[in-house]
């Protein structure tokens, strides 16, 4: 299908931090909501009737609305939440470029012959939406990415707004500039001060005017998309490449009880991690530092992806045996950690395909690997609710290793812009220490995930709006 019709969707979730607030609190709903304190950095659709915005400071705010209620942000739901859409995005089309961690372009080109034209595609999303993750979002229908981002931010909240190749003008013209993108404040302030407020009179202006206000790049940019000229693709942004998680122990002996407990923890991290995303990833890596940090790995790949937290236990206590043997000498390890790349999706699990594997507890497409993947899949589920303390597998629920300290932890996942999603809501005050042992080694958990996705996650998006 090769016709004009719109195909480019700009997806938006409302008031992104305030719904999500308001949807873990149920006492939320329908109220002023404010996410921040002394700036407010998102407000809900309740607390900007009262003219409350982000940005603004947190005294301002209580003014304007004396009903607000403040919430101190809850960031790895949010991560975790806007994981969970674009998730759902990728049901439709493979082509989702995620912009912030809460809004993307498709193009549902593709997509059509099996969902139907993109003004459904875009309903079915919302509802979707809405109904399996319980956020309102709005989703704008064109054939440029700039009228189709343009759209969902006129349909907002809540709604659909589909611009026909027809009516692009008529649609574009009458719109504030301020929806434009890259006008921000200062420059809507600056065309204000000429007599440009619509995207008509922008588009009306004379030439060399905005390049002479606002500078020849900006200038020129401004011209083309009032003018309704935007040829960017949506260009579907790969996904992270690899996850894992390590553990700096002090000088340890490398006993079986240290093997089993640590990497048992670290892939319990790992795998959760994997799930939490909808991936798993079929190359798995031990790496061992030693006491004179030296350091060693090993790397296996599998037939299919491992995303259950035994089969990863298994492989990686493998790996690590293999590394332990080739290192005979070492007497001390310092440091142990796992890693997962070869990332593919794989929600609904292959059973039994293309085996090579001799032990079925080592084939990760294998049945017994699909029961383990369940088995995860509802541990998961108990974490999301009651901590990710609540339950796990014996060898590592109950031994030292599953405690890491604190800050470590929220450190290493903060600098990272990672988040294991294993919420409850006071998650980042409980108590997680990885016993120092005798040796009084201190402990620090790093994890790390690779890729572009991270950008999105430190932060591109803002959440309001
Ligand atoms: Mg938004």
């Amino acid at each position: 299908m090769t016709d004009g019709a719109p195909t480019i969707l700009h997806a938006d979730l409302d008031a992104f931090y305030a719904s999500v607030e308001q949807l873990l609190d149920p006492a939320l709903r329908r109220r002023p909501v404010a996410v921040g304190g002394g700036v407010v950095l998102a407000a809900s659709y309740e607390a900007r009737a009262f003219g409350v915005a982000a940005g603004m400071p947190g005294s301002r705010a209580r003014q304007l609305c004396p009903a607000l209620t403040f919430v101190s942000g809850h960031f790895h739901h949010y991560r975790q939440l806007g994981d969970r859409v674009v998730e759902l995005f990728h049901a439709f089309t493979p082509a989702v470029e995620r912009v912030s961690i809460d809004e993307a372009f498709l193009d549902v080109r593709g997509a059509r012959r099996l969902f139907g034209s993109a003004p459904e595609i875009a309903a079915a999303l919302r509802r979707r939406v809405r109904d399996e993750v319980g956020l309102p979002l709005s989703v704008g229908v064109a054939r440029t990415k700039h009228l189709a981002k343009v759209a969902s931010q006129v349909a907002k909240p809540d709604g659909l707004v589909v611009v026909p190749p027809d009516a692009e003008d008529a649609f574009l013209r009458p719109l504030p500039v301020g929806l434009v993108w890259g006008v921000g404040p200062a420059t809507e302030r600056r065309l204000a001060e000429v007599g440009i407020h619509t995207v008509g009179e922008l588009a009306a202006a004379p030439g060399g005017l905005l390049e002479h206000l606002l500078g020849t790049g900006a200038g020129g940019k401004l011209a083309s998309l009032a003018t309704n000229v935007d040829p960017r693709r949506v260009a579907p942004v790969a996904a992270a490449r690899s996850v894992g998680a390590q553990a700096a122990l002090g000088r340890r002996r490398p006993t079986a009880e240290l093997l089993r407990t640590t990497l048992g923890f670290l892939a319990d991290r790992v795998a959760g991690r994997l799930r939490a995303a909808g991936r798993g990833g079929r190359t798995v890596a031990v790496r061992v530092r030693f006491g004179d940090f030296r350091c060693a790995s090993r790397r296996t790949t599998v037939t299919g992806p491992v995303a259950s937290t035994r089969t990863l236990t298994e492989l990686a206590l493998e790996l690590a045996g293999t590394v332990l043997g080739d290192h005979g000498d070492e007497d001390h390890v310092t440091l142990l950690g796992v890693s997962v790349s070869n990332l593919v999706r794989c929600p609904p699990r292959q059973l039994e395909l293309g085996l090579v594997f001799g032990d079925a507890g080592h084939r990760p497409a294998s049945t017994l690997d699909g029961a383990r993947w369940s088995v995860d899949r509802s541990v998961d589920a108990v974490r999301a609710r009651f901590g990710s303390g609540a339950v796990g597998y014996a060898a590592v629920t109950l031994s030292r290793a599953s405690h890491v300290p604190d800050g470590f932890r929220e450190l290493a996942e903060h600098r990272l812009g990672t988040s294991d999603g294993g919420p409850g809501p006071d998650r980042s005050r409980r108590q997680e220490r990885l016993d120092p042992g005798e040796e009084g080694g201190r402990v620090l958990e790093q994890e790390s995930v690779s890729g572009v996705g991270i950008e999105h996650e430190l932060g591109l998006g803002d959440g309001a709006g």
